[in-house]
């Protein structure tokens, strides 16, 4: 199995429909991203402009990472739109100009031997997804920096002092910095 599509098989005047599914390790994750548990879903449909392919489908998959607070695994569900422009890989020298002059927010992507290739824009697309903040909860209390337990979970005997709210900590640090 693979994300690739021929472009021979995509008809002249109707759109393409597709529903794939490919296993975890088909990609190629940083583990320091995540770790994908779940068949990354890719559905949608391809329509040729001349020999240009355009994309429109949803990458939905499930990934692992761990909480920026607390160090505990999370689970993300990763549910986005992925759309792409796909020209062919050969007249890309000719081509230059008029490339530039009609792409705005939209992906363009070379293809080669008649294989649309959706891999890249489908990886591209779930990275980007990810949350900038990686939290198990938004209200994750983090672990203690005294006795370090993991104080969702088990409350410690450390003075309220020291256990405020970290975001609260960091406003305090500050306010005593500003003094
Ligand atoms: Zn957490
Ligand atoms: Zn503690």
């Amino acid at each position: 199995m693979s994300l690739v599509i021929n472009f021979d098989d995509i008809p002249d005047d109707e759109e393409y429909v597709f529903d794939l599914q490919e296993k975890p390790d088909y990609f190629k994750v940083d583990p320091e991203e995540g770790v994908l548990r779940k068949d990354v879903h890719v559905q949608g449909s391809l329509s040729k402009v001349g020999r240009e392919v355009l994309l429109k489908g949803s990458v939905s998959t499930e990934m692992e990472m761990i909480c920026s607070r607390c160090l505990e695994p999370l689970k993300y569900q990763i549910r986005s739109r992925v759309s792409s422009r796909y020209v062919p890989g050969q007249e890309a020298g000719s081509q230059d100009t008029d490339i530039e002059l009609h792409t705005s927010d939209i992906e363009v992507e070379y293809y080669s031997d008649g294989r649309i290739d959706l891999t890249q824009a489908v990886y591209d697309q779930m990275m980007l997804s990810l949350p900038l903040a990686r939290l198990c909860r938004e209200d994750c209390l983090g672990i203690c920096s005294q006795c370090g337990v993991n104080r969702n979970k088990k409350n410690c005997q450390c003075s309220d002092k020291d256990s405020i709210d970290p975001r609260l900590a960091v406003l305090k640090t500050l306010k005593d910095k500003l003094k």
